[in-house]
């Protein structure tokens, strides 16, 4: 018996949450075939890993990277971070399937321009994918706002009888070829007019597919408790498993709000199927929002369509510069995106730490100058929140970037070091990973981060370029 690859000897930390144990894995096409104390078989590939930890690759829960991983399937910004299967189409925006008859309105301007919307159905998105043989495996929601876009011709109001017909059906047959559920993102601008029943209609379509409801809640400020129960009480109509975007309290007259936020999330728990997701950061990003520009908390311009040169420079330097008030600068500006410092630090780890909680990244890929969680989200939980701050310990740390995850999204086969199961693996050094990736250089691979496999595939290596890209379109499990 001859091994395609045998790592040997690393501590297995396999993304249940059980603690690390010591054993040599081996992987033959494109899963792991055997875990034992000691393989003697021969491999053509023979990674020594001792001293280090071998995880199932991250899952990273919440991503915009439906156009990423066809524009530029490299995927280096996640893949070096350990990260092997990204779910797309989050916060009511995704790639399908949508037909648009003018420029994407915001936020749907955050995945690409009105060229790059030519996907009229979700299989052609999944086809698409599968042909540009992205590094990382990808797994996608269809974005209630997409639906909007194509269906309304009016964005500020809420749908009409026909429109949710018409969006119902083109959901249906997204689900039908392989999307695994739906999202919203009810604080923007081009999706705050539905109101609860639309959306309701919407997940309802979800029931007979037991598919998944994602939802960025109509305000993260200071109604967060109505809008959770909004959202719950959504889910529940559908009785379909509901996951909370991006967990915040943002604005300072919210700090110090997140244990009593978990604590209704999780008593709804106990009646209902609930997670939430989260980015290890006190500061938020997306598209430029006029409401959100206050004295109160920092605001950093990362692009602008009529300023390009200003991306990078915090909106009071702009606005003084121009002689102009915080909102004149940032009218001025638009479109445009914003990096905002709204967050306690002590509300996100109260919030990473909880055990409802899964990471996801939130990165904007297309951005010129992206929020490092782009780029550093998942080093970050291992080295700042794990190794320096102690929150949880590694097994917790790797099951809430894995294992839970794929529990929660229902990729089977993934998110867990088992035999049998994908090879989907991340070979890191816990005492020496860094997340690089700062506000000032976003754009950094982590430290630490040794090899990364997809689908049994050595996929990432540091600083090695051109290696093979082995991911594929997940499509809802049936
Ligand atoms: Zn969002």
């Amino acid at each position: 018996m001859m091994y395609h690859t045998l790592i040997r000897g690393a501590q297995v930390v396999d993304g249940t949450g059980a603690p690390p144990y010591r054993a040599d894995v081996a992987i033959e096409n494109e899963r792991v075939v055997r875990i034992a104390e000691h393989i003697d078989a021969p491999a053509r590939n023979v990674i020594e890993a001792e001293g280090l930890y071998l995880a199932p690759g991250f899952i990273d829960v919440h991503t915009h990277d439906d156009l990423e991983v066809i524009h530029r399937p490299e995927m280096t910004a996640k893949l070096s971070q350990g990260v092997t299967t990204v779910i797309v189409g989050n916060c009511g925006i995704s790639a399908s399937p949508v037909k648009l008859g003018s420029e994407p309105p915001d936020p749907l301007n955050l995945l690409g321009e009105r060229a790059d919307f030519r996907f009229p159905q979700f299989s052609d998105y999944a086809r698409a994918v599968q042909a540009a043989r992205p590094a990382v495996n990808v797994a996608a929601l269809i974005g209630h706002t997409a639906l909007r876009v194509t269906q309304m011709s009016e964005l500020q109001r809420t749908a009409t009888e026909s429109e949710i017909v018409a969006m119902r059906e083109q959901l249906r047959g997204a689900l039908e070829q392989g999307a695994i559920g739906m999202s919203s993102g009810l604080a923007y601008y081009n999706a705050k007019q539905s109101d609860t029943a639309e959306v309701m209609a919407l997940v309802r379509e979800l029931t007979a597919f037991d598919a998944i409801y994602t939802t960025h809640l109509r305000t993260e400020f200071d109604q967060i408790i109505d809008a959770m129960d909004e959202a719950l009480e959504t889910a529940r109509e559908g009785q379909v498993r509901l996951v909370v975007s991006h967990l915040k309290c943002a604005g300072k007259g919210n700090w110090g709000r997140s244990g009593e936020v978990l604590s209704h999330l999780q008593s709804a728990a106990s009646r209902q199927r609930v997670a939430c997701d989260c980015y290890p950061y006190s500061a938020s990003s997306s598209t430029l929002d006029l409401e959100q520009v206050t004295p109160e908390s920092e605001v950093t311009i990362t692009w602008s369509r009529p300023f390009p040169e200003q991306g990078g420079r915090p909106l009071a330097d702009i606005a003084e510069q121009w002689g102009l008030s915080l909102q004149e600068a940032a009218q001025k500006l638009q479109p445009a995106g914003a990096v905002y410092h709204c967050m306690d630090p002590n509300d996100v780890e109260t919030i990473l730490r909880h055990p409802l909680t899964m990471i996801g990244s939130d990165g904007l890929p297309k951005d010129p100058h992206p929020h490092p969680r782009l780029w550093g989200a998942f080093p970050r939980v291992l080295a700042h929140y794990c190794r320096e701050r102690k929150l949880f310990d590694l097994a917790t740390a790797v099951y809430k970037m894995s294992g839970r995850s794929a529990e929660q999204f229902r990729l089977r086969d993934r998110g867990v070091v088992k035999e049998g199961a994908f090879a989907d693996l991340v070979l890191l050094d816990f005492e020496r990973i860094e997340s690089t990736a700062s506000f000032e250089q976003p754009q950094q691979a982590a430290r630490g981060i040794e090899a990364v496999w997809v689908n049994g595939t050595r996929s990432y290596e540091p600083g090695k370029t051109g290696l093979a890209r082995n991911g594929r379109m997940l499509l809802r499990d049936h």
